[in-house]
């Protein structure tokens, strides 16, 4: 039912219910009391008849006006006057019959769609519940995209991500987050001897409200206003879209839970909510928020100041395992059905589970925060010199704040990035193949809003390149499952294919030196490598950080993931296995492969093999361009760092060395407590 549909019922209700049956009853019973004709004519010219008679003229076109007739009407004061009023009477009934007739049609329309609704919610219900113990579908190909649907403006040109309501830095170089002017000791609890924890009540006594009306959002932000704290987790969806997209805000306070429709409140959230996460006096406890504090930032232009990260509090506690699973059943018995955590969380209306599990996610974290925060303060220190647990904790906190988020660009060696290349022992002819349908998925991904893996899948893209078919017909044959954009494209495809055949000579280099690298020194040790030492000439003023991380282990990495620093591996109390490798051919070049043993494989997550194969289909390494050895996937194993010497004169280099680890070293600020001698290259 249109807005402007329920408008008119509601006019029509509020006349039925109000004036005007009592007028059209009065109306019509006047209209036999008056006299016809002649009689009428002649008494219409003393004033006592014609007064009351023009008073029920005047009620006549109110109420045909109310109604919808808006003609305009005067009395006629002339023979005409009888009829005249009898039509218009005539007319008034009519109309009501009219208007009664589309009532009830409206009020069908609001009847079957609200039925509709009920029947959509236990459709999605049964989806679920079909699923039994097993996923949750990842993704549901008949969601109306929700950029589409709540017109949501997405900006994916390829271009760097303008953190817009950021101050620069004095040099005008960088972004300035609002955290840099705090101190991380402004959050350290003061009097944790006052705390005691209380557990929240049961999920189903907890009240409970689903915010997605600007109204509900208000309230939200009142109540926020008025509170210390506040849990928060996102839900995220990265297979439908470019960069990735929030789909629900869970936030509970100490007695309430709710659930933020983000695509129905997309533009209203930053307005909203803003100020009350950046406010350093109220605390935000969030589970590994690594990827929130950067996907907050994206769609809805909040910086987060004064976090507690029950996934800091965890390591600092080293506790033998980091998801919010483990806390859950460690600390509130409560055991979470996680089946949900990689589902298409586009869907809407929320299934019922669904909405249990968002919760789930957020409901304990304040109780989680008490405890854990008092394990903190009661935990000894690592040495005397070193901070006190809480204080660690916080600080991993205050760093996790700090990222920032960076789009994913497109740059001439992005199709190394892609996941499978290194392993992939391809030729010229294929790696020209390779590049060029990365661009071409790429072009197609930010235009459409598509993830690059949904546009063209890895594996297919693989397959395509290692196949080199130049019809379409072969092309046709070669696929094996439904792939909507290259059905749609397969003239385009076979171009890109055509074209990049024709310029694979200048992919040889690319595959020679994908060749050579082959190791010559293996390192073990306790990180800080010394890359001056391991047998190379070049020195460290001479080299420019330049190339890719690769993830090639049968592990994971993620799209959606794509611009996150792994923050792990610069963990300076980690066992990290590092292997320096040296270019047979080019002795100028050192590859360090820096893996560590640790399975698993995310601070916060708990990866099961069915989510990885699911993401499998869609994950690639980032391909940002970016120089920084940090810039790689989350769920990333395994990174190589390539330092050449270029060419180039002295001078330029050296400039560029310097500008390469300013740029390093203000990013990475948030890894001060690291070891020094790691970034130090
Ligand atoms: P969570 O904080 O666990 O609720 O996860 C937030 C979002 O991250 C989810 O909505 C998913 O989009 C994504 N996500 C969570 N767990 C995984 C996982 N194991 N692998 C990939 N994506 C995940
Ligand atoms: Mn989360
Ligand atoms: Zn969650």
């Amino acid at each position: 039912m249109t807005k402007d549909h329920i408008a008119e019922v509601k006019s029509l209700e509020a006349l039925i219910g109000g004036s005007f049956p009592a007028n059209l009853s009065k109306l019509s019973s006047s209209s036999r009391t008056i006299p016809t004709n002649r009689d009428f004519h002649s008494l219409y010219k003393s004033d006592e008849f014609k007064r009351p008679i023009d008073e029920i003229a005047r009620t006549s076109q109110c109420v045909l006006e109310t109604i919808g007739g808006k003609k305009s009407m005067t009395f006629p004061g002339d023979d005409d006057a009888y009829e005249s009023l009898v039509k218009v009477n005539d007319e008034i009934l009519e109309k009501f019959d009219d208007s009664i007739d589309e009532f009830k049609r409206n009020r069908k329309m609001e009847e079957d769609s609200k039925k509709a609704i009920d029947v959509k919610v236990a459709e999605s219900n049964k989806r679920f519940e079909k699923h039994g113990k097993a996923k949750a579908p990842f993704h549901l190909p008949t969601i109306t995209k929700p950029q589409e649907e709540y017109k949501i403006l997405v900006e994916n040109a390829n271009k760097p991500f303008d953190h817009v309501l950021l101050e620069k830095s004095e040099d005008g170089l960088r972004f300035v987050h609002p955290l840099e002017k705090l101190s991380v000791m402004d959050f350290v609890d003061k009097n944790l001897t006052e705390i005691i924890p209380v557990k929240p009540l049961p999920l189903e006594e907890t009240p409970f409200k689903l915010v997605d009306e600007v109204k509900d959002l208000e309230d939200l932000a009142a109540t926020l206003q008025s509170v210390e704290e506040f849990a928060v987790d996102l839900e995220h969806n990265q297979y439908r879209s470019f960069q990735g997209l929030t789909c629900l805000m869970q936030i509970s306070t100490r007695t309430e839970d709710y659930i933020v429709d983000t695509f129905k409140l997309w533009d209203h959230i930053g307005p909203h909510l803003r100020e009350l996460f950046k406010d350093p006096k109220k605390k935000k406890v969030m589970h590994g928020a690594d990827h929130d504090i950067i996907w907050l930032q994206r769609d809805f232009g909040i910086y987060v100041c004064n976090l507690f990260d029950t996934g800091q509090a965890s390591r600092v506690l080293k506790l033998e395992r980091k998801s919010l699973e483990f806390l859950l059943k460690h600390y509130c018995g409560v055991a979470a059905d996680k089946q949900y955590q990689n589902a298409d969380w586009r869907i809407r209306p929320l299934p019922d589970v669904m909405t249990r599990y968002a919760r789930e996610d957020t409901h304990y974290l304040l109780y989680i925060y008490d405890v854990m925060r008092i394990d903190l303060h009661t935990m000894a220190k690592e040495d005397e010199q070193s901070d006190s647990p809480l204080v660690e904790a916080y600080k991993g906190s205050y760093d996790v704040c700090m990222q920032l988020y960076e789009k994913e660009l497109l740059t001439g060696d992005s199709y190394l990035h892609t996941y499978g290349v290194r392993s992939g022992n391809l030729n010229a002819v294929q790696l020209s193949i390779v590049a060029g349908l990365c661009e071409w998925r790429d072009r197609i991904a930010r235009a459409d809003d598509e993830s690059t893996g949904y546009v063209l899948p890895n594996k297919t893209l693989f397959d395509i390149a290692k196949d080199m078919p130049i019809t379409t017909a072969q092309l046709r044959r070669l696929l094996k499952s439904k792939h909507p954009y290259i059905e749609r494209n397969f003239d385009a495809v076979i171009s890109v294919i055509r074209r990049s055949m024709q310029n694979a000579a200048a992919f040889e280099p690319v595959v020679q030196s994908l060749k050579d690298w082959r190791p010559e020194t293996v390192v073990e040790k306790n990180i800080e490598p010394k890359i001056e030492k391991t047998g190379t000439e070049a020195s460290s003023s001479s080299l420019s950080l330049k190339k890719f991380s690769v993830d090639d282990s049968k592990k994971q990495s993620s799209s959606g993931f794509g611009n996150l620093p792994s923050k792990r591996k610069l963990e300076s109390d980690k066992k990290v296995k590092e292997e320096v490798k040296v270019s047979k051919s080019k002795p100028n070049e050192v590859i360090i492969v820096v893996d560590d043993d640790d399975d698993d494989d995310d601070e916060s997550y708990e990866q099961s093999s069915e989510t990885a194969d699911a993401l499998n289909r869609v994950s690639e390494t980032p391909s940002n361009g970016s120089l920084s050895m940090t810039q790689k996937p989350k769920i990333c194993n395994k990174e190589i760092i390539v330092l050449d010497d270029d060419d180039e004169s002295e001078n330029d280099s050296e400039s560029r060395e310097e500008e390469e680890m300013r740029r390093r070293s203000e990013k990475h600020r948030r890894f001060m407590n690291m070891k020094r001698g790691f970034l130090n290259i």
